[in-house]
């Protein structure tokens, strides 16, 4: 067996930013660019935004689905998140991760928690972060239709969110999108070479040692 097709365990990347940071824009160019890579879709009470679709961006559920899923034990982590209850499913994840396949989550610093807690060697973390104040504040106006009080309220949920960024294994300030994109790619890529994901090396090693 040549060495690059050494079996190894997939592993759990975490992407947290607050809204505004470029998370998203960063997650769909790794799921585009990987093919080792795939998105957990989470499931949420909210309802859906213009343009999103049913099973691309989210589950969209009832309260008491989402309710009865936690209960079920069927949500890997689940938090309520500014008023709006998500969660993430078990089953999808975990079949990529036992055919040694990584899992990209776009979850926030409580949903982060409690993948650690359950799944420690497995999950790495990423926290992203906007350029300055004034950038995030630009991208949080959106197009100048919103009114000063909804652009208060959306900065002030993003200092709350970014006040966790010491949890994180690493934080990136994303003020080049192309070179965050490359950041988490450089991340990706180190973390898969880790010697205690490397299942297959024992035997690997053993078979290049074995004198003829
Ligand atoms: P939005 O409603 O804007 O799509 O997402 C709001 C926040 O909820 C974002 O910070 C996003 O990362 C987080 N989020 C989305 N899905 C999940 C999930 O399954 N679990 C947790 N803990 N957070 C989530």
């Amino acid at each position: 067996m040549p060495g690059s097709l050494i079996q190894r365990r997939g592993l759990m990347l975490v992407l947290s930013s607050p809204s505004g940071a470029g998370k998203s824009t960063i997650a769909r160019a790794l799921l585009e660019q990987d093919e080792e890579l795939f998105l957990s879709i989470s499931l949420t009470t909210r309802d859906p935004r213009p343009g999103e679709e049913e099973g691309r961006d989210y589950f969209f559920v009832s309260e008491d689905a989402y309710h009865k899923k936690v209960e079920d034990g069927e949500l890997l982590e689940h938090a309520k998140v500014f008023g709006n209850y998500y969660g993430t499913p078990r089953t999808l994840v975990e079949q990529h991760l036992t055919a040694g396949e990584d899992v990209l989550f776009d979850i926030d610093w409580q949903g982060t928690q409690q993948l650690r807690e359950s799944a420690r060697d497995d999950v790495i973390s990423i926290f992203i972060l906007p350029p300055s104040y004034e950038e995030l504040e630009k991208r949080l106006t959106g197009r100048g239709q919103d009114s000063e009080e909804v652009v208060n309220k959306r900065m002030a949920k993003a200092a709350d969110e970014m006040s966790h960024w010491p949890e994180y294994d690493y934080v990136i300030v994303n003020d080049v999108i192309e070179e965050s994109i490359q950041n988490v790619q450089a991340i990706l890529k180190a973390e898969r070479l880790r010697r205690t994901r490397r299942l297959g090396l024992g035997k690997f090693v053993k078979s290049i040692r074995s004198i003829a």
